[in-house]
């Protein structure tokens, strides 16, 4: 009899599971009957589109509420090959002595006949809060989440003026803004601009973000809003710009400290190799060779300590005080090649220049990356070999991609993240010069346009240094 049934029917037992299903059935889901034997319910119904409607059939199953028996909803089955359509479900409970069963009879609303059905699908499942309101400002649908958002039951709200969803505060302007929207209607977000807050039944406010749709129907006019709680966001925006505000003061504070520590720290510094040079210059000292060698290694001590001030305030003062331009990088990489020619001589450095483009930089700080890059590829060349370098770009999505090769000593794998830090070298000054804040600076340049910058290398063999730079800027 029941093979026999226009209806498709399923028979579900107290674990969920499917027991039985009718011919009908089959036809609608395209599964044979042993296929779905055994098979939980989300098997025809993925739990992703269970929506509103998540916990009913767990309660369903559950056996602790049957309290929407023989009430329809309208969920999504899934067929054998694989298309999604909606079924209206009608479901009553069988009890036995010992057994209770769940029988579901499923109806096809995916033609047109069935499109309210449908709608109310769409609008009970929608992620956002959904009131419809009329022209007087009378609500007159509401969805599931608006229910919860504001914490009211659907019957408390149909009917009423939307006004009691809205702090006291806006409340005497509402009507007029309401009026104002029906007079000039667009669909658009509402209150671009201000701050828009919602009143929860509790009493609470909470802020929110609302999209306006205008429906005319015949002669009547309706506004369809969709509400989101931006509680989260605000929250979230509000650390960040404490946040932002607590970095802004850190880094005046430490503007001021290098300005300070660079003044004050050269000062004595100063004095020290001037005390020196007298000491050393005046001959009626008749210093022995011992004493003036010690003193000459203080003079050159006191020397890199002034190099080393200068290159931490030259660093903590990149960006500053400068506008971004735009900068053709074949003219940057002109000067830097003029600057560096005597170096590029006496290396007999190779240097080839691929057509570079123009971007939008800080000039200055530009060519003291380009300036750093390369005379580090000179610098750390391998002996007897003289260095090839080469620099070249290439678009690579929003960004240009620039690279600078040499065939120099090359760095191991493992000593590869340190360089970039402050006053961080691989080599004793007594081998190679330098105070290890050359590729700091890069780094600090390269983000300051927003871009990376990485090395690749191969120790022995020559290095690349990598970096991005955004084709965009605004
Ligand atoms: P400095 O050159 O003054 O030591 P940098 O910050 O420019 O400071 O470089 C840090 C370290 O990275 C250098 O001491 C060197 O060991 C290594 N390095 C930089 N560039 C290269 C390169 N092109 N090839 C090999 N090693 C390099």
């Amino acid at each position: 009899m029941l093979d026999a049934s226009p209806v498709a029917l399923l028979l579900l037992n107290n674990a969920g599971e499917i027991i039985y299903q009718n011919k009908h059935a089959e036809k609608l889901l395209l599964y044979s009957k042993e296929e779905v034997l055994g098979k939980e319910l989300s098997f025809l119904f993925p739990k992703k589109f269970w929506g509103n409607y998540g916990s009913f059939f767990e309660k369903q199953l559950a056996q602790a509420d049957w309290g929407l028996e023989g009430e329809n909803k309208v969920f999504f089955a899934k067929k054998k090959n694989g298309n999604m359509f909606p079924v209206e479900l009608g479901i009553n409970s069988i009890q036995d002595q010992n057994e209770n069963y769940m029988l579901l009879a499923l109806h096809d609303v995916s033609d047109s006949k069935n499109a309210s059905a449908l709608f109310e699908l769409v609008f009970e499942s929608a992620p956002n809060a959904i009131i419809l309101v009329e022209g007087t400002g009378k609500i007159v649908m509401v969805n599931k989440q608006a229910e919860s958002l504001f914490a009211y039951q659907r019957k408390e709200l149909l009917g009423k003026p939307m006004e009691i969803l809205v702090p006291d505060r806006f409340k005497k302007h509402h009507p007029d803004l309401r009026r104002e929207y029906h007079h000039k209607p667009a669909t658009r977000p509402m209150g671009a601009g201000r701050d828009l807050f919602a009143l929860r039944k509790d009493g609470a406010e909470f802020p929110i973000e609302i999209g306006l749709n205008y429906i005319a129907r015949d002669s009547e006019q309706y506004v369809l809003a969709s509400i989101i709680d931006i509680s989260e966001r605000k929250k979230t925006e509000q650390l960040f710009k404490d946040y932002t505000r607590k970095i802004e003061h850190k880094n005046q504070e430490l503007e001021q400290f290098t300005y300070m520590a660079s003044h004050d720290l050269r000062e004595p510094l100063n004095s020290i190799i001037a005390l020196l040079s007298l000491v050393t210059e005046d001959d009626s000292n008749q210093l022995s060779e011992s004493v003036r060698y010690q003193f000459n290694l203080i003079e050159k001590s006191a020397y890199r300590m002034l190099e080393l001030i200068t290159g931490l305030v030259d660093y903590a003062l990149l960006g500053n005080n400068e506008e971004r331009k735009e900068v053709d990088l074949n003219m940057t990489m002109e000067h830097v090649l003029n600057d560096l020619n005597s170096a590029i001589n006496k290396s007999k450095a190779e240097i080839t220049i691929e057509e570079l483009p123009s971007v939008k930089v800080y000039d200055i700080e530009m060519r003291l990356l380009f300036q750093n890059l390369i005379s580090n590829a000179i610098k750390y060349r391998r002996p007897g070999v003289s260095p090839q370098i080469k620099i070249s770009s290439q678009k690579n999505g929003a960004y240009y991609l620039f690279s600078v090769s040499d065939n120099g000593i090359g760095i191991a794998q493992e000593q590869q993240d340190k360089i970039f830090l402050l006053f961080q070298r691989l080599h004793q000054r007594k081998d190679i010069d330098g105070i290890g804040i050359g590729l700091a600076h890069c780094k600090k340049i390269v983000e300051l346009h927003d871009g990376r910058l990485w090395i690749e290398s191969e120790q022995g063999v020559g290095s690349t240094f990598y970096f991005s730079l955004p084709i965009e800027v605004e």
